[in-house]
């Protein structure tokens, strides 16, 4: 019996040790996809040792449901309040309020969803400007990091962020996708970088890669993401290093392979993405994961 006892307790002891503590800083947790069994997608997440994760709000109905998942998991999910620049033209006084509204509550850590995206410009760009400035002062009205997205418009984005500088609160651009040269832009302007598992798909000299190979990107700036339930790392892709592929573990790939699919990631994926940035940049992958996680929680102010 003792030595039952004993052995159950070595395991919990290992399980503990294999896992690293990780904060999934933008997962969209409100997308249909999810209707039927979001309490198993948070369960496997926290199994893999993803602990918090931030619900990304991307329009005033979206930010609304992701305030109510971090009421219905406190402490796990948090909530943004945003409307993706795609969403720009839906824009009303109105719906403003509130948006506002929703975003003064304590469960939402950050402004956004916003920012620009002229690859596809689903809204015209002068609107995207127009709503991304709307964002930035509500942020600033209260103190709120901003959670940016941007899409072939780094120019016009750091243009806008330069207007605001003198009061701007700690500003993250997820899901990095740019080049290295905007990266490092963002860098020196004292932005986070939020990666993905897009680190898969980039097959570019001067991209993410690059960047992370060079370490161009300090450890204190970095955080990580799903952008569940997209951006699945696919960790069969052929571009990707032997040396990278070589530092992912079993324990990372069973949770990828047996949960997450090109149609549905999860946030479970997470130990894979940081197992790959970590073999990037020739580090430990606990390293990174207990910097991007101490970054999380300092950017949206957790404790
Ligand atoms: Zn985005």
């Amino acid at each position: 019996m003792a030595a039952q006892v004993t052995a159950t307790k070595n395991n919990d002891m290992e399980k503990c040790y294999e896992n690293y503590i990780l904060i999934d800083v933008g997962a969209n947790l409100t997308n249909k996809k999810y209707n039927r069994d979001l309490d198993s997608v948070i369960q496997r997440a926290k199994d893999s040792g993803v602990q918090k994760i931030m619900v990304t709000g991307t329009s005033v109905k979206g930010s609304k449901e992701a305030l109510r998942l971090s009421r219905i998991y406190p402490d796990t999910l948090y909530s943004t309040a945003g409307i993706h620049p795609h969403d720009a033209k839906s824009y009303t006084d109105e719906s403003w309020e509130e948006l506002r509204r929703l975003a003064e509550n304590p469960e939402c850590v950050a402004i956004g969803e916003c920012g620009l995206d002229y690859n596809r410009n689903f809204s015209e760009p002068e609107d995207q400007r127009t709503v991304f400035r709307k964002h930035l002062e509500l942020a600033i009205e209260l103190n709120k990091p901003v959670f940016v997205h941007e899409r072939d418009a780094h120019d016009d984005l750091i243009e806008i962020l330069d207007q605001y500088k003198e009061k701007l609160p700690p500003v993250l651009v997820h899901c990095f996708t740019g080049s290295s040269e905007n990266a490092l832009a963002y860098l020196e302007k004292g932005f986070y970088i939020g990666l993905t598992g897009y680190l898969c798909k980039d097959k570019s000299d001067t991209g993410v890669r690059k960047l992370l190979e060079d370490g161009s990107i300090p450890l204190e700036r970095l955080v990580v993401e799903t952008d569940a339930p997209f951006m699945y790392p696919n960790t069969r892709a052929s571009k990707l290093p032997l040396h990278v592929k070589d530092g992912l573990t079993e324990r990372s790939m069973t949770f990828l392979h047996r949960y997450c699919t090109f149609q549905r990631n999860e946030p479970c994926s997470l130990p894979a993405i940081v197992e790959m940035i970590a073999a990037f940049m020739k580090k430990k992958p606990e390293e990174v994961a207990l910097a991007t996680s101490f970054n999380a929680m300092k950017l949206f102010g957790l404790s």
